[in-house]
This record gives C-alpha cells, sequence and structure tokens, in this order.
C-alpha cells in the first residue's frame, strides 16, 4: 500500500528529498494501469513525475499494484492531471469524439519558433485554420522532443476554438492500436470503425508504433481511406520520415507521402534560449522571488542539445532547487545540481579540439596556448580556452589543468572568472567567444 511505498522511497532518496517531494502526494487511485497521485501543486507533480516517477512505479508494483504510468492531480482542482508531456492524460473513453484532451500547456501561444520547426509550425498553423483541406495529410516527423506532440495538440486547441462544429480525434498511435485490440477482444468492431470514421480531422501521433502490426496497420489504412474519401484531414507524426519506417506496409507509406511531409530538426543554440526564456516567464508567477543569474539560460542551451523536455527539466529542477535554497541560481550551482543531465548530453567534445580552434582563432601557435608566456596576446587566448574548457565539458578544473601545461587548478578558475566579468563589458570578447561557440558546435 502507498504507505510502504512511501517508506520505501524514504530510504531509496534520503530524509530531504522524501519530504519535499514525496510526503506531500497521496495516492487517490489506481486504475487501468494508472496511478493517480494528489499533489500539492503542478510543479511538485511535474518535478516528481520526471524524477521520481519511476522509482515510484517500481515500488507501487513491488506492493502488487500493477501500475505502468502516473498522473498527477492537482489537491483542489479535480482532474487537472500533469504528467510527462509525451503522454496526454487520457480520460475514460466517453461518448465524444476526443479520446485525449489536449494538454493545456501545448499551445501555438507557448510554441517558440526559430529555424529548424518554422515550416512545421507554419503548415500547423495552416491545418488550424480549418479552412479546406490543401494537403493531406499533413505529416510530421522529428526526433524525440522536438515538439510534435506539442504542435497536434495546439492544432487541436485552434481548431476547437475556430471551428467547434468539427469533431477533432487525437490518439496515439498505441491508443489506436489498444482500442482496435479492445474492439476485437469485445466483438465492438462495429463502434470502432463508426468511432474513427464520423471524425472530421483524424491526428495520429507517433506512426511508427504500428511498425510490425499488420493487422492493425489494415485497420488504420482502411480508417485512412474512408476518411480520406470523404475529404477529412488527416494528421501523422512519426520520429521518422515516412519512407524509414521498416515495418510499416507500402500502400500505407505510399498514403502517407501524399500530403505535406515537414521535419523538425534538432534544435539550435537560439531556439534553445527562445524556449528557456519563454519557459522563465511562466515560472516568474510561480516561484515569485527566485532568481537565477544572466549567463545560466546561455549556459543551458549550450550545453543541452540533445532534447526540448530535457532542457525543460533542467530548468524545472533548478527552479525547484533555488525555491528551496532561496538563493540565487547561478551558472556554478547550475553546473553541479544538474550534473547528471550535463554528463548524459555532452557532445564529447575534447579540451584538445578547443585549445586547438582558440589558436586557429586568435592565430597563435598552440605550443604558446600551452606554454608559459605571459604577454597579454597570449594571456587572453588561453582564457578563452579555458573558459570554453569550462563551460562546454564537464572536465573538471584540476583536469583542464592538466592539459593546459599543467597548471592549477586555481589558475584556470581564475582565468574562467576573468573572461566571466570581461563578456559583460568587452564586445569584442563576447563575439570571440559566440563564433568559437559556434564553431565548436558544429
Ligand atoms: P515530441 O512529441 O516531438 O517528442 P513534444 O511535443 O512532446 O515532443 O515536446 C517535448 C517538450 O518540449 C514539451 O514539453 C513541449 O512543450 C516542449 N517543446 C518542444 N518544442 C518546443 C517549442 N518550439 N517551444 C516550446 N516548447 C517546446
Ligand atoms: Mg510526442
Amino acid at each position: 500500500n502507498w504507505d510502504q511505498v512511501k517508506t520505501d522511497m524514504r530510504s531509496a532518496i534520503g530524509v530531504g528529498n522524501f519530504k519535499n517531494w514525496i510526503e506531500p502526494l497521496s495516492l487517490v487511485s489506481t486504475s487501468e494501469g494508472v496511478a493517480y497521485l494528489a499533489a500539492p501543486n503542478p510543479f511538485v507533480g511535474d518535478y516528481v513525475g520526471k524524477t521520481y516517477g519511476d522509482q515510484i512505479i517500481y515500488h507501487l508494483n513491488r506492493q502488487g499494484l500493477a501500475v505502468q504510468r502516473l498522473a498527477f492531480e492537482i489537491e483542489g482542482k479535480a482532474n487537472t492531471a500533469v504528467n510527462d508531456a509525451a503522454k496526454p492524460v487520457v480520460r475514460k473513453p466517453t461518448n465524444t469524439l476526443v479520446d485525449a484532451q489536449p494538454d493545456q500547456r501545448f499551445t501555438f501561444d507557448s510554441f517558440v519558433v526559430g529555424k529548424p520547426n518554422e515550416l512545421a509550425h507554419a503548415a500547423s498553423k495552416r491545418v488550424a485554420e480549418g479552412g479546406p483541406v490543401t494537403f493531406n495529410p499533413l505529416f510530421l516527423y522529428g526526433g524525440v522532443g522536438l515538439g510534435k506532440t506539442h504542435l497536434m495538440h495546439a492544432i487541436a486547441h485552434e481548431l476547437g476554438e475556430r471551428r467547434p462544429d468539427l469533431n477533432v480525434l487525437y490518439v496515439s498511435a498505441d491508443q489506436f492500436i489498444y482500442r482496435f485490440i479492445s474492439a476485437l477482444r469485445d466483438r465492438k468492431m462495429m463502434d470502432f470503425k463508426q468511432h474513427f470514421r464520423s471524425v472530421d480531422v483524424l491526428m495520429v501521433d507517433d506512426i511508427q508504433f504500428l511498425e510490425g502490426k499488420e493487422s492493425t496497420q489494415e485497420e488504420f489504412f482502411h480508417t485512412y481511406n474512408a476518411l480520406a474519401d470523404q475529404g477529412k484531414q488527416m494528421i501523422i507524426s512519426a520520429d521518422r520520415a515516412p519512407g524509414e519506417i521498416r515495418d510499416l506496409s507500402e500502400r500505407i507509406k505510399s498514403r502517407l507521402q501524399c500530403g505535406l511531409v515537414v521535419d523538425l530538426h534538432p534544435t539550435d543554440y537560439e531556439l534553445r534560449l527562445g524556449i528557456l526564456h519563454a519557459k522563465q516567464e511562466m515560472f516568474v508567477n510561480v516561484y515569485p522571488g527566485v532568481e537565477i543569474a544572466t549567463g545560466v539560460l546561455e549556459f543551458l542551451a549550450h550545453r543541452i542539445s540533445s532534447n526540448v523536455r530535457v532542457l525543460e527539466g533542467a530548468l524545472n529542477r533548478l527552479y525547484a532547487l533555488a525555491s528551496m535554497v532561496g538563493r540565487t541560481v547561478t551558472v556554478e550551482m547550475a553546473q553541479d545540481c544538474l550534473s547528471d543531465i550535463l554528463r548524459a548530453s555532452d557532445r564529447k567534445l575534447t579540451i584538445e579540439e578547443i585549445q586547438r580552434k582558440v589558436s586557429e582563432h586568435f592565430d597563435i601557435r598552440l605550443s604558446d596556448m600551452l606554454g608559459s608566456k605571459r604577454t597579454r596576446t597570449l594571456a587572453r587566448p588561453r582564457q578563452v580556452a579555458m573558459w570554453l574548457c569550462k563551460r562546454l565539458t564537464s572536465r573538471s578544473l584540476p583536469e583542464i589543468g592538466r592539459k593546459f601545461g599543467k597548471r592549477d587548478h586555481t589558475t584556470i578558475m581564475h582565468g574562467v572568472r576573468k573572461i566571466d566579468e570581461l563578456r559583460q563589458s568587452d564586445s569584442q570578447i563576447a563575439d570571440d567567444l559566440e563564433l568559437l561557440r559556434r564553431a565548436l558546435e558544429h
């Protein structure tokens, strides 16, 4: 039972974390593999889900509860579930056509547009206008955490407002499979067909999950054709281009390629920074008084290039930390508190690479950069290289020191601080750093 899970969690994560995060939760109910937990506010739910979700599920399972997923209900607000963004909370199927309520957070307003996603955004906007169908389907693809689900929910929101007369149905391919299999089992195929064939806009997320599922693919193909024949809009997403989804029948692939296929590219630095700024604005109200030092967002945007979900998780964690310790978050604190995330998303940039690029950039010899001459023309580039090593890699100060001609770690720290100061006041240095960073990132 829940008390036992709490006890297990306390020994697993320590009393401090336990008091902050687990103690305030209570188990409301479990059903169909989902454990509903009550949390005092959305951010506790969000944080716990991301940080301790797997552990909680593990301990619930040990108590004999067959739970695969957590959903958080916010106390006082019935049903405002906050959970992993990729898994919108599914209400029990009702008579309406909406299987999953669009996530309130995923709107066009909260979607930050940059080069890597501008086409996908524009195409989604077009579909969301609810005008005559111009391309069918809209096929969105891209790696994990780049905003596919966000855009689909945004379309659902906007269509809901502009065209309340339309039946919009959003399902993940998983849900499609599950419903198909249940319908077969319960001999309710007619209901199933009718349900899916009476929609005006069908969105199927993560279609790659149909790989290898032949009978579901067959049904999907017929559903698709029935809707396409009636001129209904379809929006499909996957983590790859249609042609690259291996065990998917050729006839489905060719249908998917008929419309507009757009990809979401990996984020670039500007987009990541934009997303962090937007997120920060949202946090201002939630964590009044919490301050983040300048440079922290830039630091995160530099170092976490993997996916937006990880980036958001990092910022969440920083805010949670700052609100507990009551201090301004500095780059050093971020580096400490996010070391696991930073290590995981390290681009494996080496110190040698940085030194080489910096010496090329300032047109000095590598041996001089590592040597002991202290003329200004050498000392400054050397410090720039130290700064980049500290900020762009996870190497410790002593490690960096060793690679700079066996310098002491305090020398490295001094260099890093110096550049931190200079980049605020000296635009030439700031430009150099920016150029070098770009060169090193690619
Ligand atoms: P995908 O479905 O492609 O795996 P999601 O749509 O679930 O990715 O996005 C992961 C997280 O990142 C979500 O919380 C989403 O809001 C956020 N996100 C992704 N791209 C953007 C963006 N351009 N602007 C704002 N938030 C974004
Ligand atoms: Mg998704």
